[in-house]
């Protein structure tokens, strides 16, 4: 038995997991909600989309509109109609909750962007142009906003990015399961469509320096994201493989990924969460996550804890890998020591110890670390203020350098990272610069 299954039936594998609603499911959902007054969900929405606005014209047909009302809010709707952890936000302050379903907010949300992107709808005509120019740099979910909003605010926006595809995470670093890569690259062209002007392959700090910018533009805007996957500083490190990139060859090509049969997956959080569930649909035939606090400490949302037990992989708590094993480059174990909770660390949660002679043996052939990601090194090399490694920014996200501001996950010194906070940043961040343009004039 091979565990290489063709290309067809690995990208099935990793095919939305969600089917999209229906003509008729959709009506008979919207239907069901109350259009609350305040409405409590739109609270919760960190862009404070009007939900039950959009919501009230898909159950009229006028789905073109709700789109608008959710692009108003949020240019990036239609990724976050995906990937927002809905069971915490809008879904889960939704009043019906209590005694009944919640809305299904989110599958209405992609019901409507689904319909824009599938008909082409330009929703929003650019402003009149005030001459002023903005350079955006990093394509990910918090520059695409805030470049999407100045530019509907009249401004001449340039979005530089590194990576060949525009998108940041939302194009390389999300399971298909959850966003296919055509929706973030069908957001990116409706940035451009608005008249922002992408420039992919442009690298700060390597292809033009940060001043080069200041004198060329009026403003400039960092999203730069985070790092690369952190080193675990273990013998035989060079034989683990980087969880992002692991996600991103599933991405852009799932049958070049080699997955291994008995694949040791390290870390806890909602980024190994997606590695394990690559592995376990491509072939692997037995999947543990370690980690080296308890279920309780874990950072992974609960319904992705609940996902996953669900998909068949095991878990290996209160486990430190201490060494890889492998003999002709070829991994055979990761060597590990148990570990017992001690008294609260920096972190606020309780210290993980080695227990002495301890030591056991977790057969592998594959390992793939996802412990989270480097700080942004451009904060330093920029001389940008830091808090706890995250560029820092006051409250209309302007850095120490004046005229220079942040957001997205390069500033996300408290709270989770996620999408839509960094939507909200590059949204905030928009018109905080478009403030300071108009005053000065
Ligand atoms: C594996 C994984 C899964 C996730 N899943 C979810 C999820 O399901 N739901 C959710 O809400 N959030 C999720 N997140 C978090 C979410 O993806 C991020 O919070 C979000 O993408 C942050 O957006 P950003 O624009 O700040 O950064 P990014 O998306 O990281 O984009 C930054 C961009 O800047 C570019 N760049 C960096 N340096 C430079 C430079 N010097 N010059 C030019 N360009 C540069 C990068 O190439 C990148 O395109 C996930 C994160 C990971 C890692
Ligand atoms: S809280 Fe629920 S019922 Fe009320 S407006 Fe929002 S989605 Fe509709």
């Amino acid at each position: 038995m091979t565990n290489s299954p063709t290309a067809t039936v690995r990208s099935e594998a990793l095919g939305e997991l969600l089917p999209p609603l229906s003509a008729n499911q959709a009506a008979v959902e919207s239907a069901r909600c109350l259009m609350c007054y305040d409405a409590p969900c739109t609270h919760a929405c960190p862009t404070h989309i009007d939900i039950p606005k959009f919501i009230k014209k898909i159950s009229t047909g006028n789905l073109r509109g709700s789109a608008r009302t959710i692009l108003e809010s949020n240019l990036i709707g239609a990724t976050c109609a995906r990937v927002c952890p809905v069971q915490e936000l809008c879904e889960g302050a939704c009043v019906l909750g209590a005694e009944h379903k919640p809305i299904a907010i989110g599958r209405l949300q992609r019901h409507a962007m689904d319909f824009a992107y599938g008909t082409g709808t330009e929703p929003f005509a650019g402003a009149k142009a005030t001459g002023k120019r903005v350079a955006v740099i990093g394509a990910g979910p918090a520059g695409l906003s805030c470049a999407g909003e100045l530019r509907k605010l009249g401004h001449g926006v340039t979005l530089f990015e590194k990576r060949e595809l525009a998108g940041g995470l939302s194009t390389y670093g999300i399971i298909g399961l959850r966003e296919p890569m055509e929706v973030a690259l069908a957001e990116v062209a409706m940035i451009e469509k608005l008249g922002v002007k992408i420039e992919t392959g442009k690298e700060l700090g390597k292809d033009f320096p940060l001043g080069d910018l200041q004198t060329r533009f009026d403003a400039v805007f960092l999203s730069v994201g985070l790092g690369t996957t952190p080193g675990l500083g273990i013998p035989g490190e060079e034989h683990i493989l980087d969880g992002l990139q692991y996600i991103e060859h599933s991405r852009v090509d799932a049958s070049k990924l080699v997955v291994g049969r008995n694949v040791a997956v390290i870390g806890a959080g909602n980024t190994a969460i997606d590695c394990a569930t690559i592995a376990k649909r491509l072939g692997a035939l037995r999947v543990t996550m370690v980690y080296r606090r308890t279920e309780n400490e874990m950072t992974a949302y609960p319904h992705e804890y609940e996902f996953i037990k669900r998909e068949g992989v095991s878990f290996s708590f209160l486990t430190q890998p201490i060494r890889v094993d492998a003999q002709n480059g070829t991994v055979k174990s990761l060597q590990c020591v148990r570990m017992q909770l001690g008294s609260a660390d920096a972190s606020g949660r309780p210290a993980p110890l080695p227990i002495e002679g301890s030591e056991f043996f977790i057969p592998a052939d594959q390992v793939v670390k996802a412990i989270g990601q480097e700080k942004p090194s451009l904060a330093t090399r920029l001389r940008l203020e830091t808090e706890k490694g995250f560029i820092q920014v006051n409250a209309a996200f302007e850095t120490n350098l004046p005229g220079v501001y942040a957001g997205g996950d390069c500033i996300r010194a408290r709270g989770a990272a996620s999408t839509v906070m960094a939507a909200q940043d590059g949204k905030l961040a928009a018109r905080a610069i478009h403030e300071r343009l108009v005053a000065r004039g």
